[in-house]
C-alpha cells in the first residue's frame, strides 16, 4: 500500500484542531487520555492500516467493532459498488432492509421484529422511548461502566470515552433526565432488588450491555446457576419493566448469535439494540424485540421514531455481505486468533513481571493493567492506566494500532493471519518491558 496524501497526521491533526473540537469527530480518537498525535489514516486492507505518514500498523481496532471481516474486504465492497450504482439513497423501502432484517432475527431467538437506525445510539435511544411508552412509566436503570451511545439519559457512568476521560457523565444533560436514570454497581444483585423493592411501579426498564465491554470486558457472572443477563430479566419482569439487552458491540461478534448466543438460556431480553457489525463499515444500528412492543412505533403506533437514511442500501448491502462471511468457519476463525493473541498479550506481560488479567466474552476480549479479575467499574478504574499508556505507546511505535485507552476491548477479524499474528508476537515484549519500566 503506498499513501495517497502528502499531508502528515501532524498537519492534518493541527488543521483540524481549527474547524473540529479537540480535532475529532469522536473524542477516543483524539488520543487524550495517552497523549500524542493521532496517526490520519489513508487506507486499510484486511488487519493492515496505512497513515497518512507512509506508516503501516496491524490494526486492533477494527472501527471499534464492525470490521470483523478485514478492512475492504472484496466481496463487501463489491457489494456496495453494485448498491451504489442502483442510488445511494431513496427514502422508500428496498428489498436490502428487509433481507437484513430477517438475517438479524434468524440469528437471535428473542426477536420478532426489527427497526433499522443510523448508529448504536440512535437504536438504545428508541428502544428507551419504546419501553418508557410500552410501560407508562419513566426510570431507567443502568450500570456503572456500561456504554450505550451519547444518548442523555445513558450518560451517567458510562464506560468507553466518557470513562477514558475520567467524565461523572456529560455537562448539558438535564437534572430531570438525570432524575430519571439511576445507575447501579454492574453485577450487584442486592442493589437490584433493592432498587426493585423500593421503586419498582416506576422503572421502565433495565438497560445493560449483553457482555461489559466498554470499561474493558467484564462478562456476566453466574450465581446459583443463575446469569446476571437472567437475573435481571426475572427480577425486571416480576415488576412489570423490560429489559433492554444491548448488543451494539458483542452483537455477533461474542459469537454467531451475538452474546445471547453464548448465555441465553432460559430467559430473553424484551428489547435488543444492534450496531457495528450489522453495517459492516457503513452506518447502521438497529433495535429490536417483541412484536407487541415492537408495534407501538409509529406510524401503526404511538412512538414516533424516523430517519431520513434509516435502512440506506448502501449500509444494508454492506451488513448483508459481512453476515454472508460470519459462518461457522469464521467465528472458529475468530475465536482461535483470539486465543491466541490473548496467550501471546499474557505472556509477554508475565515475561517482563507486569500485573495484568485477560477477560473474554465469547471471541471479544480485553487486557487489564491490573492483577485482580475486574468485576465491574470501580475494579476497572483502579487499573494502571500509566502502564497501558506507556504498553500503547510503544505497540504503536513497533506498528501495532491498539484501542487508545485502557477501557476498551481489542477487536480481531477473519483478516488477521498468523502471520499478521506473528507482527504483533514481535512487537510485544519490548512493549511490555516499556509497561513495566
Ligand atoms: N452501545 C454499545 C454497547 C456500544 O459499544 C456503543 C458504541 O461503542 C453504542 C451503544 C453506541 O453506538 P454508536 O457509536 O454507533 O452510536
Amino acid at each position: 500500500m503506498t499513501s495517497t496524501s502528502s499531508t502528515s497526521s501532524a498537519d492534518l491533526f493541527s488543521r483540524a484542531q481549527q474547524v473540529i473540537p479537540s480535532g475529532v469527530n469522536s473524542p477516543v480518537r483524539a488520543f487524550g487520555s495517552v497523549g500524542g498525535t493521532p496517526p490520519f489514516l489513508t487506507s486499510a486492507k484486511g488487519a493492515l492500516l496505512q497513515d497518512a505518514d507512509g506508516r503501516e500498523y496491524v490494526d486492533l481496532v477494527g472501527s471499534w467493532g464492525p470490521m470483523i471481516l478485514g478492512h475492504a474486504e472484496e466481496r463487501v465492497v463489491e457489494a456496495v459498488r453494485e448498491a451504489a450504482g442502483r442510488g445511494l439513497s431513496f427514502g422508500a423501502p428496498q428489498a436490502g432492509e428487509v433481507t437484513l432484517a430477517e438475517e438479524v432475527i434468524s440469528r437471535v431467538g428473542p426477536l420478532e421484529q426489527l427497526r433499522l437506525v443510523n448508529s448504536g445510539t440512535e437504536a438504545t435511544m428508541s428502544a428507551l422511548r419504546l419501553a418508557r411508552a410500552a410501560t407508562g412509566r419513566d426510570v431507567i436503570v443502568k450500570f456503572a461502566g456500561c456504554y450505550h451511545g451519547h444518548v442523555d439519559a445513558l450518560l451517567a457512568e458510562a464506560g468507553s470515552g466518557v470513562a477514558t476521560f475520567a467524565m461523572p457523565g456529560s455537562a448539558g444533560v438535564t437534572a430531570a433526565t438525570a432524575r430519571d436514570t439511576v445507575v447501579l454497581p454492574y453485577g450487584d444483585r442486592d442493589a437490584v432488588t433493592a432498587l426493585f423493592a423500593e421503586r419498582g411501579g416506576e422503572i421502565a426498564a433495565v438497560i445493560t450491555e449483553a457482555a461489559p465491554a466498554n470499561m474493558g470486558v467484564v462478562p456476566p457472572q453466574e450465581e446459583d446457576g443463575i446469569g446476571f443477563n437472567r437475573f435481571l430479566s426475572e427480577t425486571a419482569h416480576a415488576e412489570g419493566a423490560l429489559l433492554i439487552s444491548d448488543e451494539v458491540l458483542t452483537g455477533f461478534r461474542a459469537s454467531r448469535e451475538g452474546y445471547y448466543g453464548v448465555d441465553g438460556e432460559g430467559w430473553a431480553p424484551d428489547l435488543m439494540t444492534f450496531g457495528k457489525v450489522i453495517g459492516g463499515g457503513l452506518p447502521v444500528g438497529a433495535f429490536g424485540g417483541r412484536r407487541d412492543l415492537m408495534g407501538l412505533l409509529a406510524p401503526s403506533g404511538p412512538v414516533y421514531q424516523a430517519g431520513t437514511l434509516s435502512g440506506n442500501p448502501l449500509a444494508t448491502a454492506a451488513g448483508l455481505a459481512t453476515f454472508a462471511g460470519l459462518d461457522e468457519t469464521a467465528y472458529s476463525r475468530l475465536g482461535s486468533t483470539s486465543r491466541a493473541l490473548q496467550q501471546l498479550v499474557a505472556d509477554a506481560l508475565t515475561a517482563a513481571g507486569v500485573p495484568h488479567v485477560v477477560q473474554t466474552a465469547g471471541t471479544l476480549f480485553s487486557v487489564f493493567f491490573r492483577e485482580q479479575p475486574v468485576t465491574g467499574y470501580e475494579d476497572a478504574k483502579a487499573q494502571d492506566t500509566e502502564a497501558f499508556t506507556r504498553f500503547f505507546h510503544a505497540m504503536l511505535e513497533a506498528g501495532v494500532y491498539l484501542p487508545p485507552s485502557a477501557f476498551e476491548a481489542w477487536f480481531v477479524s477473519t483478516a488477521h493471519t498468523p502471520e499478521v499474528l506473528d507482527r504483533i508476537a514481535s512487537a510485544l515484549p519490548g512493549a511490555a518491558r516499556a509497561a513495566a519500566s
